[in-house]
């Protein structure tokens, strides 16, 4: 018989998801007063959008289904997008900065962030946030990136530790020679977003260091601090040192709709001289048959100003949450980043294990949060809060957080 990839089995067994939803079945199991309204779990765990999407996206949603079933509207593959919607994307996102074929429409920026690694092939040295979004690291060690799971990481990966110390900004002297850096800002687990004189510092270390940044920016619409950058394209000299990324499925909650883009610059090239986004365009062009036209339709829609503004709207109501459970935190006393710009609360517990305040949280309040330690090594001792529910059970749950202070 074939033999198994072998960096398959180089993955650490167990995503952190199931995981925790494993744990949140056994609990259930173990407590049936889960089952009363007074008893039941309340999810502030995963970043799964909860709201319904607003009703003029709503609407090039449903128009878009609409026309395939006309013959002037009918669409088959769209290849690397609706031109439309990609100088759309250039124009609301980037004034216009960028040409239709360096925006690229995918399916989801998670999809996009496991099949870029194809451009890069094995071997090549990656660098993370510590602690990041899961696909990062497991992505890479997919391609042969890196080498198998050793207690606290992978090898062959380097992780930039981000605490509080550093204000949750890696230490650029760490990022090594020639690599490809993941880099997320507003950041999935810890809410920090990188300030304009910190991307300023991380282009240069890039280009000083012949690294490629893979700006992830999905969080990007809930920046409202008007100094902090929305893209790693508003540094001067990003364009040849940086792929971005960027969904749908947070602003406008396209999670379960799926699309999302990536802006791939024609200036990016290889250190033979060739084009990155050419090569994007074969591979992707060769692996991925296009986004849904449907969704497309409900994305030409979301970038109207009616849709900017219910964008707008929707990211508002979950920073809402954030604010209550941000403060439902501080007023234990418990130290907390991120919130703010960000649907993330980053909540610390010194000295803790990540699983065991996770179980202290379950079992004394009965809110579901994601163990630091599941994102890195560097996220021992913390658990994130997502800002992601329905108002009334945010409420509850953080009426429910009271408990951890007894
Ligand atoms: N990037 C980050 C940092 C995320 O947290 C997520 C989802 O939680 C994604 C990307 C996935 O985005 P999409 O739904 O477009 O695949």
């Amino acid at each position: 018989m074939i033999a198994r990839n072998p960096c398959i089995a180089n993955i650490k067994a167990g995503y952190l998801f199931p995981e925790i939803a494993r744990r949140r079945r056994e609990f259930a199991a173990s407590h049936p007063d889960t089952a009363s309204p007074e008893g039941r779990v309340i999810s502030l765990g995963v970043g799964n959008t909860t709201e319904p999407i607003l009703p003029h996206i709503c609407r090039g949603l449903a128009e878009g289904a609409g026309r395939l079933g006309t013959a002037e509207g009918y669409s088959g593959y769209t290849d690397e997008g609706f031109e439309e919607l990609r100088k759309k994307i250039s124009e609301v996102f980037y004034n216009g900065a960028f040409a239709a074929d360096e925006v690229f429409i995918s399916d989801g920026a998670k999809c996009d962030i496991g099949r870029l690694q194809l451009l890069f092939g094995a071997g090549i040295p990656v660098a993370v946030q510590d602690p990041s979004y899961p696909v990062y690291v497991d992505g890479s060690v997919l391609a042969g990136a890196a080498g198998g799971w050793e207690g606290t990481g992978y090898r062959g990966i380097s992780y930039l530790p981000c605490t509080a110390e550093n204000g949750y900004f890696p230490d650029l002297a760490a990022l090594p020679e020639n690599a490809l850096f993941y880099f997320c800002s507003p950041n999935n687990p810890t809410g920090a977003t990188a300030s304009r004189e910190q991307l300023g510092a991380l282009v240069k270390a890039a280009r000083e260091r012949g690294a490629l940044v893979i700006f992830d920016a999905a969080y990007s619409g809930y920046i409202r601090d008007p100094a902090l950058p929305k893209s790693i394209f508003e540094i001067d000299g990003a364009g040849d040192c940086a792929i971005e990324v960027n969904s749908f499925s947070k602003p406008a909650g396209f999670t379960g709709v799926r699309l999302g883009w990536t802006i791939v610059p024609k200036e990016l090239k290889y250190s033979g001289g060739e084009s990155v986004n050419a090569d994007w365009a074969r591979v992707s062009g060769t692996i991925f048959n296009g986004a849904s036209n449907i969704a497309q339709w409900g994305a030409i829609a979301a970038l109207d100003p009616e849709g900017v503004r219910e964008m707008g709207e929707l990211c508002d109501f979950y920073l809402e949450n954030a604010a209550l459970i941000r403060a439902a935190l501080q007023k234990l006393g418990i130290p907390c980043a991120g919130g703010d710009n960000s649907p993330y609360i980053w909540a610390g517990f010194p000295g803790r294990d990540s699983w065991d305040v996770f179980a202290e949280i379950l079992e004394n309040c009965r809110v579901i949060t994601t163990p630091g330690s599941g994102f890195g090594p560097a996220g021992q001792g913390f658990v994130r809060f997502s800002a992601f529910g329905h108002r009334p059970d945010v409420e509850e749950a953080c009426a429910r957080l009271a408990k951890l202070g007894g």
